[in-house]
């Protein structure tokens, strides 16, 4: 029966030869719920949140229902995960439902799929409402991520340790496409698959290299800039998300997969929440490092085409590797811009490096809280209280005044500046545990809603919210997180 539920879907993807997925429909389940609609999302997409949350708006994002004009399927890939590869992971718990002004419409939990391997195919509600705040935070902090449509209750539970509440989460991403995907096709030596899959990616998200001499050396160098850009960004703000695997690294240069993720309280760099990442692979500090390795894993599934290009395998090792050598500067560049911004620097002066690497020396000495240290900057009582040896920033801050003084900028735009890339707010871990506890064991989702809210306005004030903005007492501190 024709529903009254308007996506306006295209299923480019769908088009694909058929290796690239498994044409899959979504598992009923029991009894939907609505929890959430992002209506300022579903308005961007041209979708009607009334709609969207009305019954059979619910079925569908539940995945009892298939919307008109989907075609819902599970994409093939493959992945190095903590650096071991898997030659065939894939959608095990997704479903591609289409795409609507070009982003992919996803749902996450919506039942087995041909690649499910030993897993259920399902998502229990905690890391559900996870990633629901957390990505909708990075967005509100204006990091490119995937986003959050919707989040529906399943009426079932789903067996993990315990028995949990099952949810089903709408995600919306500028593309599914990962390293893995072109690692799949380079480990079955389908060439010609990866090369389809080059020109896909490149239509959708690098238009600007089509017709030019070297299109696929071209999309290398697009996402090693782009991720080169993102991991700037989660360092500038302390946020470590915990499985940088090659399955979770976007073709698109957007934040993907909330599992284990977390923001950093007291700055440490060492720091690691993931309860999977014993060895510290994906530490706060080594994030740049990872995000080079899974970059290199790019070029050596590329290799094959940019040999198309090169005209050898000579040639595609040496524009591989050159593509990859501009990785370090760029990152670099792009967090040292933001360092010095976050101090409240408009122009570039010699030693400006040494000043905000002495910053975070004292601040990681001093068990200062990352977030609030630079928020407080353009306070004028600053940070001092939050290091545990006040003389510590005191010192600095003598050093930085100095350096002000070569500022042209009035010091009221500059407090200005700095509140802009200084968030008040970020999701701390003790919130986002006390929301899901409160949603998983009483079906209370106002703290979720209030989580949310603050959140997406990470740089107000937001006066009367500092429960929010403060970080955990010792007895409140999330020590772990768990996919
Ligand atoms: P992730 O660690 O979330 O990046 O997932 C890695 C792989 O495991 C992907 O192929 C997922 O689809 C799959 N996966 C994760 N959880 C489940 C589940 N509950 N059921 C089936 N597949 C899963
Ligand atoms: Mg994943
Ligand atoms: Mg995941």
């Amino acid at each position: 029966a024709s529903g009254t539920v308007q996506f306006g879907f295209t299923n480019t993807y769908a088009r694909l030869p058929m290796r690239f997925y498994a044409r899959v429909n979504p598992t009923h389940v029991a009894k939907p719920r609505l929890i959430k609609v992002n209506v300022a999302l579903a308005e961007h997409l041209g979708i009607d949140p009334q709609q969207l949350a009305s019954e059979e708006g619910v079925a569908i994002l539940a995945g009892n229902r298939v919307a008109d004009g989907s075609e819902p399927l599970a994409i093939a890939y493959a992945g190095h995960q903590f650096g071991h590869f898997v030659p065939q992971l894939g959608d095990g718990r997704a479903n591609l439902l289409g795409e609507v002004k070009g982003y992919d419409i996803q749902l996450k939990g919506s039942g087995p799929t041909p690649f499910s391997r030993r897993g259920d195919g399902r998502a229990a509600l905690g890391p559900v409402l996870r990633e629901y705040v957390l990505s909708e935070a990075m967005a509100a902090l204006g990091v490119p991520t995937t986003r959050a449509l919707a989040a529906v209750t399943t009426g079932e539970q789903v067996f993990r340790e315990a028995a949990l509440p099952g949810a089903v989460f709408t995600r919306v991403a500028a593309s599914h496409l990962r390293v893995g995907t072109f690692q799949y096709f380079a480990a079955l030596g389908d060439t010609e698959g990866l090369s389809k899959l080059a020109d896909y990616a490149i239509a959708r998200h690098y238009p600007e290299v089509v017709g030019t001499k070297k299109p696929y050396r071209g999309l290398l160098d697009g996402v090693i800039a782009r991720h080169a850009a993102l991991v700037a960004q989660w360092m500038l703000l302390g946020f470590i998300h915990g499985v940088m695997n090659t399955d979770n690294t976007s073709i698109s240069g957007e934040t993907l997969d909330y599992g284990p993720c977390a923001f950093m309280e007291a700055y440490e760099p060492r720091k690691v929440f993931s309860s999977i990442d014993r060895q510290g692979r994906y530490a706060y500090s080594n994030q740049p490092h990872a995000a080079h390795w899974n970059l290199t894993r790019l070029a050596e599934a590329m290799l094959p085409i940019l040999a198309q290009e090169e005209g050898s395998d000579e040639g595609a090792l040496a524009s591989a590797n050159d593509a990859l050598s501009t990785f370090e500067a760029k990152y670099e560049g792009a967090r040292n811009a933001g360092l010095r911004s976050k101090i409240g620097l408009a122009a570039e002066r010699e030693g400006d490096d040494r000043l905000t690497e002495d910053l975070l020396e004292r601040m990681a000495a001093n068990h200062a809280d990352f977030t609030l240290t630079f928020r407080r900057l353009a306070d004028n009582q600053g940070p001092r209280e939050l290091f545990a040896d006040p003389a510590a920033y005191d010192e600095w801050a003598i050093a930085w005044e100095k350096r002000l003084e070569f500022e042209t900028v009035s010091a009221e735009d500059r407090r200005a500046a700095m509140r802009q890339v200084n968030p008040a707010f970020i999701p701390r871990n003790h919130r986002v545990e006390e929301m899901i506890d409160f949603a998983v064991e009483r079906g209370d989702f106002q703290p979720f809603e209030q989580l949310l809210a603050v959140v997406t306005q990470p740089y107000e004030d937001q006066v009367g919210r500092e429960r929010y903005s403060t970080p955990a007492r010792p007895e409140e501190r999330v020590l772990q997180t768990f996919c």
